[in-house]
């Protein structure tokens, strides 16, 4: 066979045509959303105010194994997919390994990440619904800067309600949203009740994840012809992303390239999911078989130390109850910790398929993984972003066993973004002033202990 390329690139025809829905081939299910109120599973009837109609279609379908992507969407991914699957020749020459390491670049695309392919089908579904607009809430700024691009492609308005530290903090990822026309709002704010209650008990405070989704969520519940749309963690938001995995796969079978080990970051969950999705379902199936590795951040750890018991996804606890792998959702990573993947919970299909043994997890200190994204972007070029560089850091340390042992094996990992957002990270880096927290026992006996209790 000849050499395989540095980067396989897939035609026009070989992208996918469906999303694949990985719980058809689940045989234990993942949990369903319960009402916070009464413990119910939530019909599509009580999510119908706070998300799009098809997209609940989509999150409580547990059956249908392919959704078609609608030719909008697919119009819209031509214009920055397929993305390459990158044979790191470089890196592998560097490290002296036998194995052989692929990664699939998601950077490619102004908002320089994985985000995007669920930003723009989330938008497409708002618009066919003839909603004014949707409203999210966005951390480090990746999330909202997807959207505001998808947003703006169909039309939509777009309320961002930002972290307030990350607002103050990055400044250029406020401003790229913005340029591409959606509102951004430090949370907390005093436009809701919610933000107006943080401000009161916490004056002062940089805000939290949980905030700003549960201010989001009251501006869409109470506005017009507004939804809420979110950028992980959920069953629909794995479904897209699930355009990721399918290309690598198409892209590996053409070469007849069979991984032994995929790995992939884990925030919420949503990169890796797509990733892993078809060969995790081949895996199901009991068609193949794969070492399917989610990497986490040692200072939240959520597979790696968490509990897997119904939390709430929110701090302001207005959003449904989700079964997941969580260290509680008063969970907040220490202020030193600058590598993004902190959602305190994790998507409930890959907690499912976790606690059932088909995945494993492991977590790194930050420092650890600055390293290896440093190595990466001398070797390979890219500038990683943070997130991606957990990834990387695994992959590295599985490339250099299998110098020792002499195993040939071939390892996928996603490299979800890049990092140009991220320098003030960096900076502390290469300064010498970042460190590594990892929390006690008793940190996270502290927030798992307000899990809530359901019979
Ligand atoms: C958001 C983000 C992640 C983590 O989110 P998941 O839902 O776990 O994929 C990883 N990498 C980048 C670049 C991101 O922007």
């Amino acid at each position: 066979m000849s050499k395989i390329p540095y980067k396989i690139y897939l035609n026009e025809s070989e992208m996918p045509t469906a999303w694949y829905n990985l719980r058809a081939d689940m045989k234990n299910k993942p949990a369903p959303l319960l009402n916070p109120g009464t413990h119910q599973p939530m019909a599509a009837e009580d999510l119908a105010p706070v998300f799009c109609e098809e997209l609940i279609r989509q999150e409580l379908d547990n059956d249908t194994p392919f959704f078609e992507i609608p030719q909008e969407i697919r119009d819209f991914y031509k214009m920055y997919r397929p993305s390459p699957l990158v044979r790191a020749y470089c890196l592998e020459e560097k490290l002296g390994t036998p194995a052989k390491i692929y990664y699939k670049f998601e950077g490619n695309n102004t908002s320089g990440s994985h985000k995007l392919n669920s930003a723009i089908a989330q938008a497409y579904y708002a618009k066919k619904q003839g909603l004014k607009g949707v409203t999210t809430e966005t951390g480090a700024g990746q999330w909202g800067t997807a959207l505001s691009m998808a947003c703006s492609y169909f039309d939509l308005d777009c309320k961002v309600y930002m972290v307030k530290v990350s607002y103050e903090q990055k400044p250029f990822r406020r401003e790229v949203m913005r340029t591409y026309g959606a509102s951004v709002t430090p949370s907390p704010s005093d436009t809701t009740n919610v933000g107006r209650q943080m401000l009161e008990r916490f004056p002062g405070t940089g805000g939290s994840l949980g905030c700003a989704i549960s201010e989001a969520v009251e501006v869409a519940v109470t506005s017009e012809g507004y939804r809420y749309v979110l950028g992980s963690v959920l069953n629909q938001v794995l479904l897209h992303q699930s355009v990721i995995g399918l290309e690598t796969k198409t892209a590996l079978d053409k070469y007849g390239i069979k991984p032994d080990m995929i790995i992939g970051c884990a925030g919420g969950g949503s990169n890796l999911g797509g990733l892993i999705a078809p060969f995790m379902g081949e895996k199901l199936r009991g068609e193949a078989d794969y070492d399917i590795v989610a990497v986490e951040p040692a200072s939240c750890p959520s597979f790696t130390r968490g509990k897997y018991a119904y939390d709430f996804c929110d701090t302001g606890m207005v959003c449904p109850l989700a079964k997941m792998y969580t260290l509680g959702s008063g969970f907040i990573p220490a202020p030193n910790h600058a590598g993004g993947l902190r959602y305190h919970g994790m998507s409930s299909i890959l907690s499912q398929l976790y606690d059932d043994g088909y995945m494993r997890a492991v977590s790194v200190p930050q420092t650890e993984v600055f390293e290896a994204a440093e190595k990466f972007a001398r070797i390979e070029g890219i500038l990683p972003a943070p997130e991606s560089s957990h990834a990387i850091k695994v992959a590295i340390d599985e490339a250099l066993k299998c110098k020792e042992t002499g195993e040939e094996k071939t390892i996928v990992f996603g490299l979800t973004g890049t990092g140009y957002f991220d320098m003030v990270a960096y900076e502390k880096f290469h300064d010498g002033k970042m460190t590594d927290y990892i929390p006690t026992d008793e940190d996270l006996a502290k927030s798992l202990a307000t899990l809530p209790v359901i019979d």
